[in-house]
């Protein structure tokens, strides 16, 4: 019988669940909104009912889970990021293999997104570093094939490594971290904040973008100022057509970026980093624009050998991820490489 191997990306907003075969083709794919607010065991009723659905593919080989936060080795949620009320102590892990009668394993969705970028480049990484900038920004670190997890799967939190002292109020509690000036709803905030004249708490990050006077005749400034709410979709439409107020919020993040990603290269000495993410999508010049900027915060040596790239898997990362952290409980690593590759060419 053909083996299938399932992930499932569960977050606070959507479940989404994939089923590959050994040919790396997506077999089935969906998606149900997560019911957040009514607590685990609604939440647990709709990842079974998702893990039902793709088991309509065939018997199950094994299933990767990626969700945010903190997890600890048996897959008990051990840290709140998804938002879903009373979600603290669920054994996921259990619960999903119970489900779908396969080995089961549940890992931070940053760490997921590096794993697959790390397999489909053939494993010749030794340092791979992820940054997926979307709602939040994730990140993971494969070194050689295995990820960095730390405590409870919790290191990498690249978002929350603070780029600006004093800065902007970010959701963990601490002001100035990178998540608050570049994640998407970041972005659109900023944007409309520059653009009615409002405090946006910038310190020494607003020296990067163009001084005020210059985007007070912008269209986006225009459109804040009529009272229109902004997220990152937006301010990079305008930034296409070479909008002045799109152009100074689009600086602001990638300063931010390249700070935070600094750090982590000093830390971590990558050969790789692999930028992906929604906010992404329109911008993918972000990816040359950080590489450009990194030089101004960390030693020659911590860059000049690594290079910068897309994510291969585009936005679905964490879910295509998810089913190959899965496979790789079941498969051997060269397997485990040909599924990443043919799998990428399938998207
Ligand atoms: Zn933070």
């Amino acid at each position: 019988m053909e083996k299938l191997y399932a992930g499932l990306d569960i977050g606070g907003q959507s479940i989404k669940g994939v089923v590959l075969d050994t040919r790396g083709r997506v077999r089935r794919e969906l998606s149900r909104v997560t019911p957040s607010s009514e607590g685990a065991t609604a939440v647990l009723a709709v990842i079974g009912a998702v893990v039902r659905e793709l088991s309509l593919a065939g018997a199950i080989a094994s299933v990767g889970v990626g969700t945010p936060g903190g997890i600890d080795r048996e897959g008990v949620i051990v840290g709140i990021a998804a938002n879903i009320s009373g979600w603290y102590g669920t054994r996921l892990g259990e619960e999903i293999a119970t489900m779908a009668k396969a080995p089961c394993s549940v890992r931070n969705d940053g760490n997921i997104a590096a794993f697959a970028e790390w397999a489909v480049r053939g494993g010749r990484s030794r340092g791979l570093l992820f940054v997926g900038l979307g709602t939040g920004i994730g990140g993971g670190f494969i070194e050689d094939g295995r990820i960095l997890g730390g405590r409870n799967d919790m290191a990498l939190e690249i978002g929350h490594i603070v780029v600006e002292p004093w800065g902007r109020s970010c959701n963990c509690g601490v002001d100035g971290c990178s998540e608050a000036y570049a994640s998407g709803p970041s972005i659109g905030r900023i944007a409309t904040a520059l653009g009615r004249g409002e405090e946006a708490m910038l310190g020494t990050l607003a020296r990067t973008a163009a001084p005020a006077q210059s985007w007070l005749g912008s269209p986006l400034a225009a459109r804040a100022l009529s009272g229109e709410l902004f997220n990152a979709h937006e301010v990079y439409e305008a930034y296409a057509a070479g909008d002045p107020l799109a152009l100074a919020v689009d600086a602001i993040a990638s300063e931010a970026l390249a700070r935070a990603i600094s750090t982590a290269l000093a830390m971590l000495a990558p050969d790789t980093v692999v930028i992906g993410g929604g906010v992404l999508a329109g911008s993918p010049h972000l990816v040359d624009r950080i590489a450009g900027l990194v030089p101004r915060y960390v030693y020659e040596d911590a860059w000049k050998h690594c290079g910068f790239e897309k994510a291969r898997f585009a936005h679905k990362a964490g879910l295509l991820g998810a089913a190959l952290y899965g496979a790789s409980l079941v498969v051997d690593r060269s397997e485990l490489l040909g599924l990443a590759s043919r799998a990428s060419e399938s998207i």
